[in-house]
């Protein structure tokens, strides 16, 4: 029934979105061993580290600029499908550099999977680089030097993901600065795998309007009353908080709680195959599990559009879709 719905995306790593399908038509392509990472059509994986394992793994099967033009592809034809108007893909030109795609190609290949489902489903799409935290901050200052350089009007945010728990936030502010100069929006994971004081380091010292996850924010009132102030929005997971144990099930999810405390929130997939999810369950659970109304759905999406890193005029227009 939320099918019928529109929805956002802000929140999804574009490597970590690849449907299991894809995954192993690429592996027979390249000759690959997928009994690592796979089993009966699904990814497998225990814990964080193990799950970034099997992302770098399916990360490998994409190896040039048409692997991530059918990519992207892929994704954004589904999400259109499932009722989806806008999404925001996390990108990572550093990892493009490491599999020997390069970045330039690898962004290439993005944007004409951009183009093509925008073309033939109407769905708009925006690409946020992020620097990877357990890479050091001289990489990530690298990728943001990356986004800032490049000027290309689908890259429009700048987000730092990866091992939450690594390194102190104040070493990777240069990199936050160089592109908020450069006129990219601003997103940082926390406050998922760390608690409250990531989120509030984030606010100190790097400014963002939107935080990835966020989540943990409850276990600090103060935080709460504070988000809601500033009205920095929470790009929330659900299913990935779940599925990585930081709340045991469904309705032990604080998203509810956040929104009753005012905080601005969205529904997103994160890594969706990888987390037996995707946008449409997101707002599924939302609505079955935890109880939103049609009308509070809706107003998360709204949320998200006012929150995207678009120009004016696209903002306009999307919302007007609502
Ligand atoms: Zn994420």
């Amino acid at each position: 029934m939320t099918r019928l719905l529109r929805k956002a995306e802000l929140h999804c790593h574009l490597e970590g979105a690849v449907p299991p399908a894809l995954a192993l038509a690429q592996a027979r392509r390249y000759g690959v061993a997928t009994d690592a990472f796979m089993k009966d059509g699904a990814y497998v994986w225990h814990d964080f580290t193990s799950f970034l394992g099997a992302y770098d793994a399916v990360s490998g099967l994409f190896r040039s600029e048409d692997d991530y033009a059918l990519l992207t592809e892929t994704y954004l034809d589904d999400l259109a499908a499932a009722g989806a108007i806008y999404s925001e893909l996390f990108i990572s030109p550093d990892h493009a550099e490491a599999v020997g795609v390069g970045a330039d190609a690898y962004v290439a290949g993005i944007g004409r999977g951009i183009e093509a489902v925008r073309a033939r489903s109407g769905i708009e799409c925006r690409m946020v680089v992020v620097g990877l935290r357990h890479c050091g901050p001289e990489r990530v200052e690298w990728a943001a030097r990356y986004a800032a350089a490049a000027r290309n009007p689908l890259m429009t945010g700048f987000n730092m993901a990866g091992e939450e728990r690594m390194g102190a936030v104040a070493d990777f502010a240069r990199a936050f600065d160089i592109a908020r100069d450069a006129g990219l929006g601003i997103t940082i994971h926390a406050g998922e795998l760390s608690g409250a004081s990531s989120v509030r380091d984030a606010l100190d010292l790097i400014r963002p309007t939107r935080i990835g996850h966020g989540v943990r924010a409850v276990e600090d009132p103060g935080l709460l009353a504070r988000l809601a102030d500033e009205g920095v929005v929470l790009e929330v997971c659900p299913g990935s908080n779940v599925a990585l144990g930081v709340f045991p099930d469904f309705p032990a999810h604080p998203l509810r709680r956040l929104q009753a405390a005012g905080v601005k929130v969205t529904l997103n997939s994160d890594d969706p195959p990888f987390f037996k999810t995707s946008l449409e369950r997101e707002y599924e659970i939302a609505s079955r599990i935890m109880g939103f109304s049609d009308e509070e759905l809706d107003t998360m999406t709204r949320t998200a559009i006012e929150a995207a890193f678009v120009d004016e005029e696209t903002r306009a227009r999307l919302l007007a879709r609502l």
